[in-house]
Protein backbone atom coordinates (compact mmCIF):
# COMPACT_ATOMS: atom_id res chain seq x y z
CA UNK A 1 0.00 0.00 0.00
CA UNK A 2 1.36 3.35 -0.85
CA UNK A 3 2.27 5.78 2.32
CA UNK A 4 0.17 8.81 2.07
CA UNK A 5 1.39 12.08 1.63
CA UNK A 6 0.18 12.59 5.39
CA UNK A 7 2.14 9.69 6.88
CA UNK A 8 5.22 10.80 5.02
CA UNK A 9 4.42 14.85 6.11
CA UNK A 10 4.21 13.08 10.08
CA UNK A 11 7.42 10.82 9.19
CA UNK A 12 9.55 14.16 7.96
CA UNK A 13 7.80 15.97 11.04
CA UNK A 14 6.19 19.06 8.60
CA UNK A 15 3.45 21.25 9.65
CA UNK A 16 3.51 21.01 12.92
CA UNK A 17 3.60 24.85 14.48
CA UNK A 18 5.56 24.04 17.30
CA UNK A 19 8.54 23.06 15.34
CA UNK A 20 8.56 26.25 12.66
CA UNK A 21 7.73 23.51 9.86
CA UNK A 22 4.29 24.46 9.22
CA UNK A 23 5.62 26.54 6.28
CA UNK A 24 6.51 23.56 4.68
CA UNK A 25 5.02 20.47 2.88
CA UNK A 26 5.26 17.64 0.26
CA UNK A 27 3.96 18.32 -3.07
CA UNK A 28 2.61 14.77 -5.70
CA UNK A 29 5.97 14.68 -6.60
CA UNK A 30 7.31 13.98 -2.85
CA UNK A 31 9.39 17.08 -3.05
CA UNK A 32 9.64 19.50 -0.48
CA UNK A 33 7.49 21.92 -0.86
CA UNK A 34 6.93 25.54 0.90
CA UNK A 35 4.01 27.41 1.36
CA UNK A 36 3.56 31.51 0.66
CA UNK A 37 -0.38 31.56 0.79
CA UNK A 38 -1.79 29.99 -1.83
CA UNK A 39 1.66 29.50 -3.96
CA UNK A 40 3.87 27.10 -3.31
CA UNK A 41 7.38 26.78 -4.37
CA UNK A 42 9.24 23.29 -4.91
CA UNK A 43 12.67 23.37 -3.65
CA UNK A 44 14.26 20.28 -6.07
CA UNK A 45 12.87 22.73 -8.77
CA UNK A 46 14.39 25.73 -7.57
CA UNK A 47 18.02 23.66 -6.75
CA UNK A 48 17.48 21.83 -10.39
CA UNK A 49 17.82 25.53 -11.95
CA UNK A 50 20.05 27.18 -9.63
CA UNK A 51 22.64 24.25 -8.02
CA UNK A 52 23.58 23.57 -4.82
CA UNK A 53 24.28 24.32 -2.30
CA UNK A 54 22.18 27.00 -1.70
CA UNK A 55 20.10 29.15 0.61
CA UNK A 56 16.82 30.54 -0.15
CA UNK A 57 15.45 33.11 1.53
CA UNK A 58 11.52 33.13 2.39
CA UNK A 59 10.73 37.15 3.46
CA UNK A 60 6.95 36.50 4.34
CA UNK A 61 8.20 34.17 7.03
CA UNK A 62 9.97 37.21 8.36
CA UNK A 63 6.67 39.31 7.54
CA UNK A 64 4.40 36.74 9.27
CA UNK A 65 6.32 35.89 12.58
CA UNK A 66 7.44 39.63 13.39
CA UNK A 67 3.28 40.30 12.46
CA UNK A 68 2.14 38.03 14.67
CA UNK A 69 4.65 38.55 17.81
CA UNK A 70 3.38 42.38 17.52
CA UNK A 71 -0.10 41.19 17.85
CA UNK A 72 0.58 38.71 20.58
CA UNK A 73 2.26 41.16 22.76
CA UNK A 74 -0.71 44.03 22.06
CA UNK A 75 -3.21 41.53 22.85
CA UNK A 76 -1.69 40.37 25.90
CA UNK A 77 -1.73 44.05 26.69
CA UNK A 78 -5.45 44.69 26.29
CA UNK A 79 -6.63 41.76 28.09
CA UNK A 80 -4.64 42.76 30.92
CA UNK A 81 -5.17 46.53 30.59
CA UNK A 82 -1.58 47.36 30.83
CA UNK A 83 -0.70 51.18 30.11
CA UNK A 84 2.97 50.51 28.87
CA UNK A 85 3.77 49.80 25.20
CA UNK A 86 5.27 47.09 23.30
CA UNK A 87 8.36 48.03 20.93
CA UNK A 88 9.88 45.65 18.99
CA UNK A 89 13.55 46.06 17.85
CA UNK A 90 15.37 43.68 15.75
CA UNK A 91 19.13 43.24 17.02
CA UNK A 92 20.95 43.63 13.31
CA UNK A 93 23.38 41.06 14.45
CA UNK A 94 21.62 38.16 14.01
CA UNK A 95 21.20 38.61 10.56
CA UNK A 96 22.44 42.02 8.04
CA UNK A 97 21.13 41.13 5.05
CA UNK A 98 19.18 43.87 3.20
CA UNK A 99 16.75 41.13 2.14
CA UNK A 100 15.91 40.46 5.93
CA UNK A 101 16.37 44.42 7.48
CA UNK A 102 13.99 45.20 5.07
CA UNK A 103 11.24 43.60 5.07
CA UNK A 104 11.26 43.71 8.68
CA UNK A 105 11.48 47.28 8.55
CA UNK A 106 8.67 47.49 6.96
CA UNK A 107 6.62 45.73 9.09
CA UNK A 108 6.74 47.71 12.24
CA UNK A 109 10.40 46.54 13.46
CA UNK A 110 12.39 49.23 15.24
CA UNK A 111 16.12 48.47 15.21
CA UNK A 112 18.99 47.86 17.45
CA UNK A 113 22.50 47.81 16.50
CA UNK A 114 25.88 46.09 17.90
CA UNK A 115 28.58 48.11 16.42
CA UNK A 116 29.52 51.56 14.63
CA UNK A 117 29.19 49.44 10.96
CA UNK A 118 25.73 48.35 11.62
CA UNK A 119 24.92 51.68 12.57
CA UNK A 120 26.41 52.96 9.75
CA UNK A 121 23.87 50.80 7.41
CA UNK A 122 20.78 52.53 9.72
CA UNK A 123 22.38 55.57 8.67
CA UNK A 124 22.03 55.09 5.14
CA UNK A 125 19.00 53.73 5.29
CA UNK A 126 17.74 57.08 7.42
CA UNK A 127 19.34 59.63 5.33
CA UNK A 128 17.94 57.88 2.42
CA UNK A 129 14.31 59.25 3.86
CA UNK A 130 12.84 55.50 3.28
CA UNK A 131 12.65 55.38 6.87
CA UNK A 132 9.12 56.58 9.15
CA UNK A 133 10.44 59.25 11.30
CA UNK A 134 8.99 57.40 14.29
CA UNK A 135 11.47 54.52 14.02
CA UNK A 136 13.36 53.72 17.39
CA UNK A 137 16.92 52.39 17.41
CA UNK A 138 19.07 51.65 20.28
CA UNK A 139 22.71 51.23 20.60
CA UNK A 140 24.43 48.56 22.13
CA UNK A 141 28.27 47.01 21.77
CA UNK A 142 31.49 49.03 22.86
CA UNK A 143 31.36 52.69 21.46
CA UNK A 144 34.43 53.66 20.42
CA UNK A 145 34.83 57.43 19.25
CA UNK A 146 33.20 56.94 15.97
CA UNK A 147 30.11 54.71 16.97
CA UNK A 148 29.43 57.74 19.60
CA UNK A 149 30.07 60.47 17.15
CA UNK A 150 27.80 58.67 14.27
CA UNK A 151 24.78 58.72 17.35
CA UNK A 152 25.70 61.93 17.78
CA UNK A 153 24.87 62.72 14.16
CA UNK A 154 22.00 60.80 13.50
CA UNK A 155 20.20 62.58 16.89
CA UNK A 156 21.39 65.73 15.54
CA UNK A 157 19.32 64.80 12.23
CA UNK A 158 16.15 63.49 14.53
CA UNK A 159 16.76 60.04 14.44
CA UNK A 160 15.45 58.49 18.01
CA UNK A 161 18.87 57.32 18.86
CA UNK A 162 19.01 55.91 22.35
CA UNK A 163 22.81 54.72 23.23
CA UNK A 164 22.72 51.74 25.97
CA UNK A 165 25.97 52.41 28.37
CA UNK A 166 27.69 49.55 28.97
CA UNK A 167 30.49 50.92 31.04
CA UNK A 168 31.91 53.95 32.88
CA UNK A 169 33.67 55.40 29.96
CA UNK A 170 31.06 55.15 27.98
CA UNK A 171 29.15 56.66 31.18
CA UNK A 172 31.54 60.07 30.96
CA UNK A 173 31.57 60.07 27.18
CA UNK A 174 27.83 60.30 27.15
CA UNK A 175 27.13 62.58 29.51
CA UNK A 176 27.07 65.37 27.01
CA UNK A 177 24.91 63.79 25.04
CA UNK A 178 21.97 65.38 24.06
CA UNK A 179 19.46 63.07 24.00
CA UNK A 180 18.14 59.60 26.44
CA UNK A 181 20.06 57.52 27.16
CA UNK A 182 19.32 53.57 28.58
CA UNK A 183 21.69 51.54 30.40
CA UNK A 184 23.07 47.89 30.35
CA UNK A 185 22.32 45.76 33.52
CA UNK A 186 23.96 42.55 34.12
CA UNK A 187 21.32 40.64 35.77
CA UNK A 188 23.22 38.52 38.33
CA UNK A 189 21.35 35.07 37.51
CA UNK A 190 22.24 32.28 35.68
CA UNK A 191 20.07 30.55 33.53
CA UNK A 192 20.00 27.31 31.48
CA UNK A 193 21.42 28.74 27.71
CA UNK A 194 24.70 28.25 26.14
CA UNK A 195 25.34 32.04 25.92
CA UNK A 196 25.04 32.57 30.08
CA UNK A 197 28.38 32.42 31.23
CA UNK A 198 29.12 32.48 35.03
CA UNK A 199 31.05 35.84 34.17
CA UNK A 200 31.20 37.79 31.70
CA UNK A 201 31.88 41.71 30.45
CA UNK A 202 28.60 43.36 29.64
CA UNK A 203 26.96 45.96 31.35
CA UNK A 204 26.70 46.78 35.01
CA UNK A 205 26.54 44.92 38.11
CA UNK A 206 23.57 46.16 40.16
CA UNK A 207 25.39 47.52 42.90
CA UNK A 208 27.11 49.41 40.27
CA UNK A 209 23.64 51.32 38.82
CA UNK A 210 22.81 51.90 42.54
CA UNK A 211 25.85 53.86 43.62
CA UNK A 212 25.75 56.01 40.25
CA UNK A 213 22.66 57.92 41.40
CA UNK A 214 21.35 60.34 39.05
CA UNK A 215 22.02 59.42 35.03
CA UNK A 216 21.20 62.15 32.42
CA UNK A 217 18.10 61.18 30.57
CA UNK A 218 18.01 57.90 31.58
CA UNK A 219 15.18 56.20 29.52
CA UNK A 220 15.84 52.48 29.48
CA UNK A 221 16.64 49.45 31.31
CA UNK A 222 18.44 47.32 29.40
CA UNK A 223 19.50 43.40 29.58
CA UNK A 224 19.96 40.03 27.65
CA UNK A 225 20.25 37.09 29.40
CA UNK A 226 21.07 34.86 26.62
CA UNK A 227 20.23 33.34 23.65
CA UNK A 228 18.41 29.87 22.57
CA UNK A 229 17.15 30.32 26.89
CA UNK A 230 15.37 26.87 27.91
CA UNK A 231 13.53 27.16 30.26
CA UNK A 232 10.37 29.61 30.90
CA UNK A 233 11.45 30.35 34.34
CA UNK A 234 14.92 31.37 32.73
CA UNK A 235 13.21 34.75 31.34
CA UNK A 236 11.25 35.10 34.11
CA UNK A 237 13.32 35.20 37.20
CA UNK A 238 15.98 37.55 35.43
CA UNK A 239 12.99 40.03 34.37
CA UNK A 240 12.03 40.05 38.00
CA UNK A 241 15.87 40.79 39.18
CA UNK A 242 15.73 43.43 36.68
CA UNK A 243 12.29 45.05 38.00
CA UNK A 244 13.86 45.31 41.14
CA UNK A 245 16.73 47.56 40.14
CA UNK A 246 14.45 49.36 37.75
CA UNK A 247 12.14 50.57 40.73
CA UNK A 248 15.22 51.65 42.87
CA UNK A 249 16.51 53.53 39.75
CA UNK A 250 13.31 55.23 39.23
CA UNK A 251 13.00 56.72 42.35
CA UNK A 252 16.22 58.56 41.32
CA UNK A 253 15.20 59.17 37.66
CA UNK A 254 11.64 59.85 36.89
CA UNK A 255 12.27 59.66 33.21
CA UNK A 256 13.04 56.05 33.22
CA UNK A 257 10.14 54.52 31.54
CA UNK A 258 10.97 50.98 29.34
CA UNK A 259 12.39 47.94 30.19
CA UNK A 260 14.30 46.12 27.67
CA UNK A 261 14.46 42.18 28.19
CA UNK A 262 16.94 41.53 25.27
CA UNK A 263 16.84 38.66 23.28
CA UNK A 264 16.38 35.05 24.37
CA UNK A 265 13.33 33.19 22.62
CA UNK A 266 14.38 29.94 21.28
CA UNK A 267 14.00 28.21 18.42
CA UNK A 268 12.86 24.98 18.38
CA UNK A 269 16.31 23.14 16.32
CA UNK A 270 16.72 20.27 17.45
CA UNK A 271 12.62 19.63 18.01
CA UNK A 272 12.24 19.35 21.83
CA UNK A 273 9.88 21.02 22.67
CA UNK A 274 9.78 24.05 24.60
CA UNK A 275 7.28 26.41 25.68
CA UNK A 276 5.36 28.64 23.89
CA UNK A 277 5.81 32.58 22.69
CA UNK A 278 2.22 32.85 23.92
CA UNK A 279 2.13 31.36 27.53
CA UNK A 280 5.36 33.56 27.31
CA UNK A 281 4.37 36.87 26.25
CA UNK A 282 1.26 36.69 28.87
CA UNK A 283 3.57 35.71 31.77
CA UNK A 284 5.69 38.97 31.09
CA UNK A 285 2.69 41.09 30.60
CA UNK A 286 0.75 39.41 34.13
CA UNK A 287 4.43 39.89 35.91
CA UNK A 288 4.37 43.56 34.96
CA UNK A 289 1.27 44.27 35.39
CA UNK A 290 1.04 42.86 39.03
CA UNK A 291 4.41 43.76 39.74
CA UNK A 292 4.17 47.95 39.16
CA UNK A 293 1.04 47.87 41.07
CA UNK A 294 2.53 46.50 43.74
CA UNK A 295 5.68 48.84 43.76
CA UNK A 296 3.26 51.52 42.79
CA UNK A 297 5.51 52.93 39.82
CA UNK A 298 3.78 53.52 35.99
CA UNK A 299 3.77 50.29 34.25
CA UNK A 300 7.37 50.38 31.85
CA UNK A 301 7.03 50.17 28.31
CA UNK A 302 8.71 46.50 27.54
CA UNK A 303 11.07 46.67 24.76
CA UNK A 304 12.12 43.64 23.10
CA UNK A 305 14.94 41.74 20.57
CA UNK A 306 14.36 38.79 19.78
CA UNK A 307 16.40 37.84 16.71
CA UNK A 308 16.57 33.82 16.03
CA UNK A 309 13.26 34.03 17.06
CA UNK A 310 11.94 35.65 14.32
CA UNK A 311 14.58 35.19 11.80
CA UNK A 312 16.02 31.52 11.93
CA UNK A 313 12.75 29.82 10.15
CA UNK A 314 13.25 32.42 6.95
CA UNK A 315 16.13 30.73 5.64
CA UNK A 316 17.28 27.11 4.91
CA UNK A 317 20.51 25.81 3.00
CA UNK A 318 20.40 23.00 0.85
CA UNK A 319 23.12 20.25 0.11
CA UNK A 320 24.11 17.56 -2.28
CA UNK A 321 24.85 14.28 -1.19
CA UNK A 322 27.68 13.68 -3.01
CA UNK A 323 28.42 10.01 -2.15
CA UNK A 324 28.39 7.98 0.79
CA UNK A 325 31.08 5.96 2.60
CA UNK A 326 31.23 3.31 4.88
CA UNK A 327 32.01 3.79 8.48
CA UNK A 328 34.75 1.35 9.00
CA UNK A 329 33.83 1.83 13.07
CA UNK A 330 30.58 0.87 13.25
CA UNK A 331 29.46 -2.63 12.98
CA UNK A 332 25.94 -1.49 11.82
CA UNK A 333 26.22 -1.42 7.89
CA UNK A 334 22.93 0.49 7.53
CA UNK A 335 25.01 3.34 9.05
CA UNK A 336 27.32 5.84 6.26
CA UNK A 337 28.71 8.37 5.99
CA UNK A 338 26.96 11.30 3.61
CA UNK A 339 29.15 13.57 2.28
CA UNK A 340 27.50 16.74 1.42
CA UNK A 341 28.73 18.94 -1.41
CA UNK A 342 29.34 22.34 1.22
CA UNK A 343 30.47 22.56 4.34
CA UNK A 344 29.54 23.06 7.82
CA UNK A 345 32.08 24.48 9.34
CA UNK A 346 31.79 27.19 6.38
CA UNK A 347 28.08 28.05 5.87
CA UNK A 348 26.51 26.53 9.45
CA UNK A 349 29.42 27.17 11.50
CA UNK A 350 27.31 26.88 14.65
CA UNK A 351 27.51 23.39 14.19
CA UNK A 352 30.88 23.17 14.37
CA UNK A 353 31.31 25.94 17.42
CA UNK A 354 28.41 24.98 19.41
CA UNK A 355 27.42 21.69 18.19
CA UNK A 356 24.27 23.26 17.14
CA UNK A 357 21.59 20.71 16.06
CA UNK A 358 19.23 21.36 13.00
CA UNK A 359 15.73 19.66 11.60
CA UNK A 360 16.86 18.11 8.26
CA UNK A 361 15.05 16.58 5.23
CA UNK A 362 15.52 15.03 2.32
CA UNK A 363 14.52 17.53 -0.60
CA UNK A 364 13.83 14.54 -3.03
CA UNK A 365 12.70 11.28 -2.75
CA UNK A 366 10.64 11.87 0.47
CA UNK A 367 8.26 9.21 0.05
CA UNK A 368 11.91 6.85 0.41
CA UNK A 369 10.85 3.46 1.99
CA UNK A 370 14.08 2.45 3.59
CA UNK A 371 16.34 4.94 5.37
CA UNK A 372 20.01 4.80 6.58
CA UNK A 373 21.42 6.30 9.23
CA UNK A 374 23.69 8.92 7.74
CA UNK A 375 26.27 10.86 9.56
CA UNK A 376 26.74 13.63 7.50
CA UNK A 377 29.99 15.49 6.67
CA UNK A 378 31.08 18.61 4.98
CA UNK A 379 33.64 18.50 2.39
CA UNK A 380 36.32 20.42 3.88
CA UNK A 381 39.12 18.62 4.36
CA UNK A 382 38.90 19.50 8.31
CA UNK A 383 37.80 16.14 10.64
CA UNK A 384 35.95 18.69 12.37
CA UNK A 385 33.41 19.53 9.42
CA UNK A 386 31.15 17.00 10.42
CA UNK A 387 26.98 17.57 11.00
CA UNK A 388 27.17 14.07 13.13
CA UNK A 389 29.29 11.44 14.24
CA UNK A 390 30.42 9.62 17.20
CA UNK A 391 27.04 7.92 17.98
CA UNK A 392 24.10 10.47 16.30
CA UNK A 393 22.63 10.08 13.37
CA UNK A 394 19.87 11.62 10.56
CA UNK A 395 17.83 9.36 9.20
CA UNK A 396 17.75 9.80 4.86
CA UNK A 397 16.70 7.72 2.28
CA UNK A 398 19.65 5.16 0.96
CA UNK A 399 21.07 6.42 -1.72
CA UNK A 400 21.32 2.82 -2.99
CA UNK A 401 17.78 2.66 -3.54
CA UNK A 402 17.77 5.99 -5.50
CA UNK A 403 16.75 5.41 -9.78
CA UNK A 404 20.01 5.29 -11.73
CA UNK A 405 21.67 8.30 -12.05
CA UNK A 406 19.27 10.31 -9.45
CA UNK A 407 20.66 12.70 -6.69
CA UNK A 408 19.57 12.78 -3.22
CA UNK A 409 19.45 16.92 -1.78
CA UNK A 410 18.57 17.82 1.42
CA UNK A 411 17.40 20.44 3.40
CA UNK A 412 18.84 22.40 6.50
CA UNK A 413 15.84 23.79 7.97
CA UNK A 414 16.03 27.62 10.57
CA UNK A 415 19.56 28.81 8.98
CA UNK A 416 18.39 32.21 9.07
CA UNK A 417 19.85 33.79 12.58
CA UNK A 418 23.83 34.25 12.88
CA UNK A 419 25.47 31.53 10.03
CA UNK A 420 26.03 34.17 7.36
CA UNK A 421 27.57 36.79 9.40
CA UNK A 422 30.07 33.80 11.03
CA UNK A 423 30.58 32.25 7.33
CA UNK A 424 33.79 31.53 6.35
CA UNK A 425 35.97 29.57 3.84
CA UNK A 426 37.97 26.93 4.85
CA UNK A 427 39.43 25.40 2.38
CA UNK A 428 39.01 28.05 0.32
CA UNK A 429 35.39 26.98 -0.77
CA UNK A 430 33.19 29.43 -2.30
CA UNK A 431 29.74 30.79 -0.52
CA UNK A 432 26.60 28.96 -1.15
CA UNK A 433 24.62 30.99 -4.02
CA UNK A 434 21.81 32.99 -2.05
CA UNK A 435 18.38 32.82 -3.58
CA UNK A 436 15.03 34.95 -2.84
CA UNK A 437 12.03 33.51 -2.55
CA UNK A 438 9.08 36.17 -2.70
CA UNK A 439 5.37 36.65 -4.20
CA UNK A 440 5.86 33.49 -6.42
CA UNK A 441 9.41 34.56 -7.69
CA UNK A 442 12.72 33.55 -7.40
CA UNK A 443 15.66 35.52 -7.96
CA UNK A 444 18.95 35.20 -7.21
CA UNK A 445 20.45 37.76 -4.61
CA UNK A 446 23.97 36.54 -4.19
CA UNK A 447 25.51 34.56 -6.98
CA UNK A 448 27.92 31.64 -5.84
CA UNK A 449 31.38 32.84 -5.48
CA UNK A 450 33.73 32.48 -8.17
CA UNK A 451 37.18 31.24 -7.84
CA UNK A 452 37.82 34.92 -8.58
CA UNK A 453 35.90 36.07 -5.97
CA UNK A 454 37.01 33.97 -3.42
CA UNK A 455 40.49 34.39 -4.00
CA UNK A 456 40.25 38.05 -4.17
CA UNK A 457 39.38 37.77 -0.42
CA UNK A 458 43.03 36.27 0.32
CA UNK A 459 44.90 39.04 -1.88
CA UNK A 460 45.30 37.02 -5.17
C1 LIG B 1 22.45 38.81 20.47
C2 LIG B 1 21.58 39.79 21.10
C3 LIG B 1 20.19 39.75 20.89
C4 LIG B 1 19.49 38.68 20.08
O1 LIG B 1 19.42 37.47 20.77
P1 LIG B 1 18.50 36.28 20.19
O2 LIG B 1 18.87 35.13 21.04
O3 LIG B 1 18.85 36.09 18.78
O4 LIG B 1 17.08 36.65 20.39
C5 LIG B 1 19.43 40.75 21.47
N1 LIG B 1 19.99 41.71 22.23
C6 LIG B 1 21.31 41.76 22.47
C7 LIG B 1 21.86 42.85 23.30
C8 LIG B 1 22.15 40.81 21.93
O5 LIG B 1 23.46 40.85 22.18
Amino acid sequence: MPATIRSIEKFWKLGIEDFNTHYFDIDQHYHLMVKEGNYQYDVFDLIKKYGSPAEIVFPYILEERLDNLINLFNSYIKIYRYSGKFFYHYPMKVNQNKEFVLPLVTEGANLETSSVNELKLVKKMWESGNLNSKIKVMCNGPKTKEYLDTIAELKSKDLDIIPVIEDMSEYVSLKSYRGNVGIRLDVDVRVSSHWNHKIDHFGFAEREIKKMGKIKNLKVLHYHIGSQIERLNDVMVPLRSAMETYVTLKKVNPSLETINIGGGMPIPYDRKYKYSVDTLIDGIIKFLSEFSKKHNIEPPNIACEWGRYIVAPAQITIYKILTEKEIIESKNANRKWYIVDGSFMNDLLDTWAIHQKWHVVPVNHMNAKRMAQAWLAGMSCDSDDKYTGQGSYVLLPRLSDLPPGEELFIAFFDSGAYQDALASHHCLLSSPVKLLAQNGEVKIIRRRESLDDVARLFGW
